[in-house]
């Protein structure tokens, strides 16, 4: 078997173990004799499936009955639009923080539909960084305050979460599950799948049940929240394989001893990456050292010939997916859950060596 250091920002590595357990189960899943993407979805053995991976998120992330878990289409882009659709309707105003690239294209989709106030706006900056909590203004009678709580291209994560009057909403896409955090401080969080919890395809919805039960009534079932907390996301076939693996990655961070655990690992990889910036002249950070992201490290070299060097030179060493965003540059490394510090640790003598050659 040959695998690679994948440092893409998404679809990204998930664990070894998850991939071989579903290669073990994948043309007979557990002797049924045809495979869980073959079977029906309101069968029993996908139920079992569809259930663990709900009950796993909520115990993961301490998830009360005052909330749904859903499992939707459409990624986090999806979620966009229908945020604004449910909840900005008839004239409504909602507060947004751009923060940079992510939220930026949050903030132009609700704008379609709604009023939109910018009531922190730090998305253009250089060095990167999210809002601190001391600029946020706020609007009175706002529908609902949005933020990106980590900004995967710029990689910039929001450290701690604001307090607010109305119902906070999260894209965690590239974030949740990698630190425990408070469920209870926000209305919704939305996450696609591809980053921290399993294969593009599915994308994960936390909603507080009183807010989807606000809705708007004037758009498309399929597109209220509501529907989807009255049949359990089953109101449509859900995309059963997606989930099948988010359910066995989340039972794989809970053999990692949940949350806590996973928050110490990344913060200790992390710091690997970010102690080599810091202690070179020759490699510089993206993001303001306040707000850098345990998920994604961005960073420069002296060159854009030297970025394209060392990509090309990572790559001869079986580290793939450094390049930055293509609307950004530099280098990103993106060090999810599932990558090893292993990983990290290869990377870090990459850069060393590469500089004493470069530098
Ligand atoms: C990747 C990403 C998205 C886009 O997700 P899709 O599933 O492709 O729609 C949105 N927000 C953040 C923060 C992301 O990292």
């Amino acid at each position: 078997m040959h695998r690679i250091y994948n440092f893409s920002a998404g679809p990204s590595t998930l664990p070894l173990e998850v991939l071989q357990e579903a290669q073990e189960h994948l043309v007979d899943y557990h002797g049924a004799g045809l495979s869980i993407m073959e079977d029906s979805h309101r069968g029993k053995a996908y139920d079992a499936v569809h259930e663990e991976a709900i009950t796993n998120i909520r115990e993961l992330l301490g998830v009360s009955d005052d909330y749904a878990v859903l499992f939707l289409t459409g990624g986090a882009t999806g979620q966009f639009a229908m945020i604004p659709m449910n909840f900005l309707q008839d004239g409504k105003t909602a507060d947004y923080t751009n923060s940079g690239a992510w939220a930026a294209k949050a903030i132009k989709e609700a704008q379609r539909i709604g009023n939109v106030n910018v009531v922190a706006d730090c998305g253009k900056e250089i060095p990167t960084r999210v809002p601190a909590l001391s600029e946020l203004t706020h609007t009175d009678g706002a529908a609902y305050v949005h933020i990106t709580s980590n900004e995967t291209i710029s990689g910039a994560q929001w450290q701690e979460f604001p307090a607010t009057e109305a119902p906070l909403v999260a894209d965690m896409s590239s974030d949740i599950l990698s630190r425990p955090f408070d469920v209870n401080q926000f209305g919704l969080i939305y996450a696609g799948a591809q980053k921290n919890l399993g294969p593009a395809g599915v994308t994960l919805v936390i909603i507080r049940k009183d807010l989807a039960a606000r809705a708007s009534d004037s758009i498309p079932a399929f597109y209220r929240y509501q529907t989807h907390i009255e049949n359990n996301s089953l109101y449509n076939t859900p995309p059963c394989f997606p989930i099948y693996i988010l359910m066995l990655v989340t039972r794989w961070l809970k053999a990692q001893g949940g949350l806590q655990a996973m928050a110490e690992m990344n913060r200790r990889k992390a710091a690997l990456l970010y102690s080599a910036i810091d202690a070179s002249a020759f490699y510089s950070g993206t993001a303001l050292p306040t707000y850098r992201s345990l998920m994604n490290v961005t960073f420069r070299l002296p060159s854009e010939e030297l970025e394209k060097a060392f990509v090309q030179a990572a790559k001869e060493r079986e580290m793939a997916g450094l390049k930055g965003h293509r609307s950004v540059g530099g280098i990103r490394a993106s060090i999810y859950n599932a990558m090893p510090a292993a990983g990290v640790e290869a990377l870090v003598s990459f850069m060393k060596e590469f500089e004493s050659e470069h530098g």
